[in-house]
């Protein structure tokens, strides 16, 4: 049963070939054999999920149907969670029990999601490991000596090893197209604003997004629905009808205007990856597709810039962890100013500390020119090389990652090292654009994703190129030994 996807799930469900309690019984035993293998939940909600499977199970057999009715997923452990731990993958967060749902947690909810539990992060969302969380590193089920990518590694940890069907991610400069990539997953960054940032821990406001991560562009299409929509409560969500992302699946990839940027093959990308990359071209082209060259010239310039944009924010939303309001607080504090630095020197690790001097030192008077106005006009300018490039093709497509997963550790002298690994995903979140990763086949055993980009709320568009590209290959199907 663990092999099912959402999809099916939903079918199996709707026949009444099992229950939602039968198949939450199971999830939850498979999670506790395997997962302290993989270290890829923070907290389980058992009580929870068994009471909300069961209220499933009523409202299906009262006539109520719907994709998600009764389908076990697990959040992402920024997404605050009512009167359960939501811990931000860290020890700043390791006491909160957030007082109200997020608005993504609280509509999956209301749509009949089961929630199994909350997932491994690295903290605070910063990283592209998940060896900063305070909880321990999560391991790739594919390799458990290698990273599964990072923030959201645990949801895609989770999800690649069969614990559950589909896990809630965010996204700031790559958290779920990227570890989506190195598990083998399909993983969907939306437009900013397209999901509610409600209850979403903030890293870096601006960036920000939540989206779906799970086995199929299928899948992503039914939690997406899901969690997609206007939200009062977040002043950048955009009030825009969600279309139907299922019914966009099975469009004809006839004349589909592909661009592949040439700046994406440059000496930084693996070799092997990049002939992955154009396989997944030749396959897309059998389908119809017409291929063009494009270029973004100012790609390179992304990484400097939202390595000053992100911290920058981050900084910011940070500041409220002063040992006063909530989280942790140091023992005995001398006073006032002890009590912050010592809460905030104990109580975050070291790369979000890391993140919080950049930013402020970004942010500080006689620097904020050199720094932060000069990275949002780079910002500005990728902006402008996507507008253009759209006005050519339809979707832009190149690898997620320059490299596979690495091995644990690999990385840690290095900060510098992991940032680069974000080269072609940051830019989708500078622009505000819609970003999928889909499994292209593997190298030394290693998954590898292709990232497709689209206009600003063509979700439906990256989900019909990903669902048919799926029903032409079968990387997507590989599933780890052992799991
Ligand atoms: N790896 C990037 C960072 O460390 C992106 C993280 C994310 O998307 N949350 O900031």
């Amino acid at each position: 049963m663990h092999q099912l996807t959402l999809a099916e799930i939903a079918r199996g469900l709707a026949d009444k070939k099992f229950s939602s309690e039968e198949l939450t019984k199971v999830l939850l035993a498979r999670i506790a054999q395997l997962d302290p293998q993989l270290n890829s939940f923070i907290s389980l909600t058992e009580d929870l999920a068994l009471s909300q499977a069961k209220a499933a199970d009523v409202r299906r057999a009262n006539g109520e149907s719907g994709a998600l009715l009764g389908a076990p997923i697990a959040h992402k452990d920024l997404f605050c969670t009512l009167g359960i731990r939501t811990s931000c993958g860290s020890k700043m967060l390791d006491n909160f029990k957030a007082p109200y749902d997020a608005t993504v947690v609280a509509k999956l909810a209301a749509a009949g999601a089961v929630t199994l539990g909350k997932t491994n992060m690295d903290e605070f969302a910063m990283g592209s490991a998940n060896e900063s969380s305070y909880y321990g590193a999560v391991k790739n089920p594919w390799n458990l000596e290698y990273v599964p990518g990072g923030s959201s590694g645990g949801s895609a940890a989770a999800v690649a090893a069969r614990l559950l069907p589909a896990a809630t991610g965010t996204d700031t400069g790559g958290s779920i197209r990227q570890p989506a990539a190195l598990t083998n997953l399909t993983g969907l960054k939306p437009t900013y604003g397209r999901v509610s940032r409600w209850g979403m821990i903030a890293y870096a406001s601006s960036l920000d997004q939540g989206g779906p991560l799970a086995r199929t562009a299928e899948d992503c299409a039914i939690l997406l629905q899901g969690m997609a929509g206007f939200d009062p409560k977040d002043s950048t969500s955009i009030d825009e009808p969600v279309p139907d992302y299922s019914a966009s699946l099975n469009g004809s990839l006839q004349g589909l205007r592909i661009g592949v940027p040439k700046e994406y093959f440059s000496a930084g990308l693996d070799p092997r990856i990049a002939e992955l990359i154009h396989n997944s071209v030749k396959e897309l082209k059998k389908l119809g597709a017409v291929v063009k060259e494009i270029s973004l010239p100012n790609m390179q310039h992304a990484i400097p810039a939202y390595y000053v944009i992100a911290p920058a924010e981050a900084s910011s939303n940070l500041s409220r962890f002063d040992g006063v309001r909530f989280g942790y607080r140091c023992e005995n504090p001398k006073d006032l100013t002890d009590l912050y630095k010592r809460s905030r020197g104990e109580g975050f690790g070291p790369e979000v500390q890391r993140r919080i001097m950049v930013g402020a030192y970004a942010l500080s008077a006689g620097y904020y020119d050199a720094y932060y106005l000069k990275a949002q006009k780079i910002r500005r300018l990728i902006k402008n090389d996507f507008m253009a490039a759209f006005n050519e093709v339809d979707i832009i497509l190149g690898p997620t990652t320059p490299n596979p997963a690495w091995k644990l550790g690999a990385k840690n002298s290095d900060p510098v090292a992991a940032y680069l690994e974000d080269v072609y995903t940051i830019t989708a979140n500078l622009a505000g654009l819609p970003g999928l990763s889909m499994p292209a086949g593997f190298v030394d055993g290693l998954p590898v994703g292709v990232q497709l980009l689209a206009p600003y709320f063509q979700e439906g568009r990256l989900l019909n190129v990903a669902h048919q590209y799926q029903l032409n290959t079968d990387w997507h199907t590989r599933t780890p030994t052992g799991f």
